[in-house]
């Protein structure tokens, strides 16, 4: 059973499978929740199950011509909208109406070959204005045979009469043992054997997310901690040199500032955890218990939860496009002031 695919999300998964069985499926769906916790996977399963030529309405063979062509996304009633970068230099992606008046254009056909056409659109929080408008008005009088599947991290993004028109799903982070499985699957296809070390530290460091516990470079990482606990060590007025050096250096690696910053909300969190149970084995740095006892006797908690509430605010500014130097540095010498 295809279904069987999705793993973790018991709770959406049930959700689905029980809509599949009596065939109430809305024409709309949204699917939100954290990046990367399989929503769009899901999304597929889902019109997997729906045209499948053997086991269709309720959950898929994986084998049929159908089931095929929609894992390999060639399937002529499957749409899939991703936002793009409108230039190589900027930051956010995003869904213009162009795109969208094409797939409502599609949409107002019949199934080609399939039962019900499929139309998914991932990050649909990326819809400009225009854009999200002018699909309010195909959720409002939505086209025959057609389920829409909306996928968001941040639902609150959306238009609440978008929202208002499809029927939530939430996923929810993947509890760890369903990452150990899928990174032990993908490292075993590259590797040939599994390495049960690795994919340990991968799946602690994952936040419940698949694409950070595959992708994740763990010696880059690995010196990146090291840094960020050295730095939050020594911060203070009297260090300002320090504090210019380092924004100014990782001012330049705007494809990584999101992760450092993930990365020091991470040790923020592991040195409040030590604080307030110093024998705790939910630290997500394990490797680094050392420094990051000696960082938990130099602060106190409410410095630390400052800082992590000011790292927040800071990944906050810089998503919505502000000079990243200049946020860092407010970081930084915000930091000091608790320090
Ligand atoms: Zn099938």
């Amino acid at each position: 059973m295809s279904f069987d695919n999705i793993l973790g999300q018991d709770r959406p998964k049930q959700t689905l499978d029980k809509a599949l069985r009596r065939g109430r499926i809305p024409n709309a769906y949204l699917f939100y929740g954290q990046e990367s916790v399989g929503k769009k996977f899901t999304a597929i399963e889902v019109s997997k199950a729906l045209n499948c030529k053997t086991l269709a309405p309720v959950d898929s063979c994986d084998r049929c011509t159908s089931c095929l062509k929609i894992e390999k996304r060639i399937h002529p009633d499957l749409f899939i909208l991703e936002p793009k970068k409108s230039s190589p230099t900027s930051r956010e992606a995003i869904l213009k109406i162009d795109e969208i008046r094409e797939l409502q254009k599609k949409l107002l056909y019949l199934p080609y070959e399939g039962n019900i056409k499929v139309a998914i659109i991932n990050n649909a929080e990326c819809m400009n204005p225009q854009a999200a408008n002018s699909f309010l008005k195909t959720l409002e009088e939505p086209p025959t045979k057609t389920l829409i599947i909306l996928i968001a991290s941040n639902p609150y993004q959306l238009l609440p009469t978008v929202v208002s028109r499809c029927q939530g799903i939430r996923f929810y982070p993947l509890p760890s043992e369903a990452i150990k499985t899928i990174i032990s699957h993908h490292l075993k296809n590259e590797a040939g054997e599994s390495q049960p070390e690795e994919i340990e530290l991968r799946s602690r460091r994952s936040m419940g997310q698949v694409a950070y516990a595959l992708e994740e470079d763990l010696l880059e990482a690995s010196e990146e901690r090291e840094e960020l606990i050295r730095l939050l060590s020594i911060i203070s007025f009297k260090r300002m040199d320090q504090v210019f050096l380092w924004t100014k250096a990782k001012a330049k690696k705007t494809e990584r500032i999101l992760l450092i910053l993930d990365e020091l909300t991470r040790i923020l969190r592991d040195v409040v955890l030590i604080k307030v149970a110093p024998e705790t084995s939910v630290v997500t740095n394990k490797d680094l218990i050392k420094p990051l006892r000696a960082l938990a006797l130099q602060k106190s908690t409410p410095a630390l939860l400052t800082m992590f509430e000011t790292v927040q605010n800071t990944k906050a500014v810089i998503k919505l496009n502000a000079n990243t130097q200049l946020a860092l540095e407010n970081m930084l010498i915000n930091f000091c002031e608790v320090a």
